[in-house]
């Protein structure tokens, strides 16, 4: 029986996983902001996802999968990493190796293969095939529908929980990385200064209505607008409800 036998890679909400590094740094600035800057009233956060719905209605994550397990898999796999890296490691992979089953029966070696592009492969490579086999010595080849169980499994955190609660299960789960960290921070919306205290008060502050895709409109929006070094706040569609008081103007 495999079970915890590597150490987690990134999915880590501790403060040594949110000490600044590179653009880090205006994430840890917007945090220590946010500290002590009151948050938004109820009905400016009502307008502002409002506003999100009404643009993207349906916003979809960007990583790669098909099935619940190879959600799973990418969401591991993209710790540190980008989605576009991640896809391009995982795209031929899950074609033919789509269950527990099959990532252990192509061993921990063929996987490093696979996956060597993406930052930390040996560790993750380590963790993908404990997991599967706690899969299937546990869970009978299924991915798990709790927090508890899934945090159980290697390499699995809080935040990769979140993502699969809420992709792969459509639970108001919302994972907080270091593009829902700033624009919490940055706007008001949930102010907090690690990603646990923002995790939570995103849950308290984002309307029922809403929680389902709060985490991806806020990824998104993180991702290609509210960027860590350049926001592009002149175009922003929440730059009259947001509270940061470094807005950008004019170019971006
Ligand atoms: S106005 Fe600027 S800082 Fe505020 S959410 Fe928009 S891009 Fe981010």
């Amino acid at each position: 029986m495999l079970r915890r036998q590597t150490r987690k890679p990134a999915d880590d909400p501790s403060p040594e996983a949110t000490k600044p590094r590179g653009k880090a740094k205006a994430n840890a600035a917007a945090a220590a902001a946010g500290a002590l800057r009151p948050a938004l009233p109820p009905e400016a956060i009502e307008e502002m996802f409002r506003r999100f719905a009404a643009v993207l209605p349906e916003p979809k994550g960007e990583l790669e999968y098909v099935n619940a397990y190879t959600l799973l898999v990418a969401v591991v796999l993209s710790a540190q990493a980008t989605d576009t890296g991640v896809n391009k490691a995982t795209r031929a992979l899950f074609q033919t190796v789509d269950t527990p089953a099959k990532m252990v029966a192509l061993g921990e070696e063929k996987l490093r293969d696979h996956i060597r592009t993406i930052g930390l492969y040996r560790a993750k490579a380590k963790n993908v095939i404990a997991l599967s086999q706690d899969l299937i010595d546990h869970h009978g080849g299924k991915v798990p529908e709790t927090r508890e169980e899934l945090e159980s499994l290697a390499g699995v955190g809080r935040k990769t929980a979140n993502v699969v609660l809420n992709i792969a299960f459509g639970q108001p789960t919302i994972a907080v990385d270091t593009h829902l960290f700033r624009v919490a921070n940055r706007t008001g919306l949930a102010p907090g200064k690690n990603p646990l205290q923002v995790e939570l008060a995103l849950e308290k502050a984002v309307p029922a209505r809403y929680a389902r895709h709060a985490h991806h409109w806020l990824i998104l929006h993180g991702r290609y607008v509210c960027k860590a070094l350049k926001p592009a706040c002149p175009t922003c569609l929440v730059r009259d409800i947001c509270l940061f008081e470094h807005k950008t103007a004019g170019e971006v």
